[in-house]
This record gives structure tokens, C-alpha cells and sequence, in this order.
């Protein structure tokens, strides 16, 4: 199988959708934190606007539920790409409304649109084919360049695909360069393989966890998921986050890991809190003994030196999720001391989520990782080996597009 190119397409003079990720973190004032999302999308808009397209970009931010919220608009979006674009983008009143679709229909070429967030749609999470089918209408060709979405089936990523054969339809540049680089490394990991995982809750990453585990060789635990599995050990957590419901399937993971011989590595010590809040007081405690009442917000630097001894002889690292609530400086510390031993490290460093690579960036060793992926989910739902819902629809057998 093969993922259809952008470079086949016969684009000359053509209208073109491109679904691209521009959910990209923002601090409490509305600033963009970490442009790398939408820099990863210029190369393929460039190519169609070289190619003489009219562009018709689309994204979501956030989470808004369906419904239209001032917070989560793609202006300061818009106002990114023109900077980065050198040209002006012209963000259209809403998704599919009567006046978006005539800006999108009588688009000139050269010209670039940016949709408002496609998910104050509520039938975009839904897969909508209506919606699908609107926003299909919009142009002649269809490019999927959103890689951290491509694990969920949205009508902007998978229900618009049925509208386009596979003439008029691709992979932009960096899905594919996503695509193969996850594809290199799950069929051919230089071992020892560990993956580093952090991040708020278990519920999220649990499959992720599972599927992992006869993949990997080690796995070192950090965040906030940490305490689900801290309890279950019988430890004291204090008021750290936990999900009670959770704990059979952290003992699973557990004994799964022990019958894989895969190191299971959790943390000794972490940097408690009396508040979950910048001027907390903190200290540090054993991962045994978190006070009443404290919340465990950062892993501690026993914790830190004995990953440090663990991913020592590591050839292969996966990192996904902070190790604790690195927003804030006094718990970021835990965070930027593996951020920076990963970095040093001679191993294939790979960083994968929005948080993470926000993380690296903060840090300053974003250029030392080997690879930063633009999807967290959905970069660990390739490596877990799965089809993503976003790509299948992008992908032929070799044979039949030749
Ligand atoms: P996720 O989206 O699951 O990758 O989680 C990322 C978030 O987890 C970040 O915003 C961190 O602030 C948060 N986080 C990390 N460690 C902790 C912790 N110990 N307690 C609460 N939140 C945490």
C-alpha cells in the first residue's frame, strides 16, 4: 500500500481544500504558543498556490462542542499564516454557512480562504456526511495534511474523502512524511526501545499503553497518570489526580508488562503541592508517602536520575505527555531534566503530541530531537499498528496506481 501523492495530482489552475492541524497551544492571553503546526503545513499550501490554486484551508482549535465560541476563532490562526505566508488570508464568517460557500466558490486563483474552526459544526466529531458533503463542494481536489487528526474519523478527514476518486485526492507533505517516518519505525526499531509516558490521565493513553507494551522494552511513567498506578501499588497519593475507575486496568498493565518482560518504571519521588496553583507551596516527598491533602505535580530528582540511569543504553525513544504540570515553572523542572538528557542522548528521539513538543520548544532542544510529530494520539495509534481512519482512505495498492 502506498499514500496517494500530492506531486500526482493534476492541481494546475484547480481549487483545492486542504485539511490541515492548526490546533496549536495558546497561552491565557489568546497568544499563540507554538506555531509548529501551522509552519509544518506551508510547504504543501505553497505547492498549490505555486501550482496557480485557489486554497481553501480548514482546521479545528480546541474543543468548542459544536458550537460557536469567540475563544476558539482561527483569527490569531489567520493572522500566523499571513505572517508565515507573506500573502493575505482571508478567514470566512463560519464553516459551511451561505456566505462561506460563496466566498469558497468564487475564489480567485492565488487566493487563499481559511473555514472558521470546523468543529462549531457539531456534525464535524460526528463524521456528517451533509457536512462532508458541503464542505466537498468547496473545491475540485482534496488534500489531508492534518496528521493529528487522522486517527479520528471527522467529516473533514474521513466523510469528505468519499467525494473525490482517487485522482483528486492526497496526502499532503507532512502526512507523509508522518506516515513513513512511524512506518520505518515500527517495523524496524533500534532496540533497546523505550517510550516515555506522561500527560494528565490514564484514560487517554491506556489502549495506547497496552498496545505498546509488546513493542517496547521499557516504559517510564511520569505525570499525572503516574497516581492511578501509584495507588493501585497501595501508595499514599494525597490529592493528586487518580481515576478510581482505572486501577484494575493499571494492575493489568502492570502484570502485562511483567509477563513481557518489559521494564515498568514509575516514579520514586515527586514534587508535591498544597494547591494546584503557581504560588503553591511545594516539597518533595516519596511517591509512598504524598501528604493529605497534597497533590504530586512534578516527578522528583530521585525520579529523574533513576530514569536518567534507565534510558541510558536506550536506542530508540518514543516520548509522549509531560512529566508533570510543566505550564507552570516551579513543576516544570522534572520535564526539562528528561527533556534535556533525551536531547543529549545519541538514541532516534521522538516526540509526538502538542504538549510535548510545546514542551521541547519551552526548553530549547527541539532542534536536537530527531523527530517531532505534529499528532500525539495519533502518532501512538500508529505505532500501536493500527489503520488510521484519516489515511486508509488515502492509501492505494501499489499495483493499482501504477
Ligand atoms: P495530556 O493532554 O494527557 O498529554 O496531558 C497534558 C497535561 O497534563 C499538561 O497540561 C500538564 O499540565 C498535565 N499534567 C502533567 N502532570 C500532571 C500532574 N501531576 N497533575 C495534573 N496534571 C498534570
Amino acid at each position: 500500500m502506498e499514500l496517494l501523492h500530492l506531486k500526482k495530482l493534476d492541481l494546475k489552475d484547480k481549487k483545492v481544500f486542504i485539511r490541515c492541524d492548526f490546533n496549536v497551544p495558546m497561552d491565557e492571553f489568546g497568544n499563540i504558543s507554538d506555531d509548529r503546526r501551522i509552519r509544518s503545513a506551508i510547504a504543501t499550501i505553497n505547492y498549490c498556490l505555486d501550482m496557480d490554486c485557489a486554497v481553501i484551508l480548514a482546521s479545528h482549535l480546541g474543543r468548542p462542542k459544536g458550537e460557536v465560541v469567540e475563544k476558539y476563532s482561527l483569527a490569531p490562526v489567520a493572522r500566523r499564516l499571513q505572517q508565515l505566508l507573506k500573502r493575505h488570508v482571508e478567514l470566512a464568517p463560519g464553516v459551511v454557512d451561505d456566505a462561506t460557500l460563496k466566498l469558497a466558490h468564487e475564489l480567485p486563483r492565488h487566493e487563499v480562504l481559511l473555514l472558521e474552526n470546523l468543529r462549531f459544526e457539531a456534525g464535524e466529531t460526528k463524521d456528517d456526511e451533509e457536512l462532508s458533503h458541503k464542505l466537498a463542494s468547496m473545491a475540485e481536489f482534496y488534500v489531508n495534511d492534518a496528521f493529528g487528526v487522522s486517527h479520528r474519523a471527522h467529516a473533514s478527514v474521513h466523510g469528505i474523502t468519499k467525494f473525490f476518486d482517487n485522482e483528486h485526492k492526497a496526502a499532503g507533505f507532512l502526512l507523509e512524511r508522518e506516515i513513513n517516518f512511524f512506518g520505518k519505525l515500527i517495523n524496524n526499531p533500534v532496540r533497546p526501545f523505550a517510550a516515555i509516558v506522561g500527560g494528565s490521565k490514564v484514560s487517554g493513553k491506556l489502549e495506547a499503553l497496552v498496545n505498546l507494551l509488546p513493542k517496547v522494552d521499557k516504559i517510564f511513567i511520569g505525570g499525572g497518570m503516574a497516581f492511578t498506578f501509584l495507588k493501585q501499588m497501595g501508595y499514599d497519593i494525597g490529592a493528586s489526580l487518580v481515576e478510581d475507575e482505572l486501577l484494575d486496568e493499571a494492575q493489568n498493565i502492570m502484570d502485562q508488562a511483567k509477563a513481557l518482560g518489559v521494564k515498568f518504571y514509575l516514579p520514586v519521588d515527586v514534587v508535591a503541592a498544597d494547591k494546584f496553583a503557581e504560588d503553591a507551596v511545594s516539597k518533595i516527598v516519596t511517591a509512598q508517602e504524598i501528604p493529605n491533602g497534597w497533590m504530586g505535580l512534578d516527578i522528583g530528582p530521585a525520579t529523574v536520575r533513576l530514569y536518567r540511569e534507565g534510558l541510558n543504553d536506550v536506542q530508540t525513544v518514543l516520548w509522549n505527555g509531560p512529566m508533570g504540570v510543566y505550564e507552570m515553572e516551579k513543576f516544570a523542572r522534572g520535564s526539562s531534566k528528561i527533556a534535556h538528557f533525551v536531547a543529549d542522548s545519541y538514541a532516534t528521539t521522538v516526540v509526538g503530541g502538542g504538549d510535548t513538543a510545546d514542551l521541547v520548544q519551552r526548553v530549547g532542544v527541539d532542534d536536537e530531537m530527531s523527530f517531532i510529530s505534529t499528532g500525539g494520539g495519533a502518532s501512538l495509534e500508529l505505532l500501536e499498528g493500527k489503520t488510521l481512519p484519516g489515511v486508509a482512505p488515502l492509501m492505494v495498492k501499489i499495483d493499482e496506481e501504477a
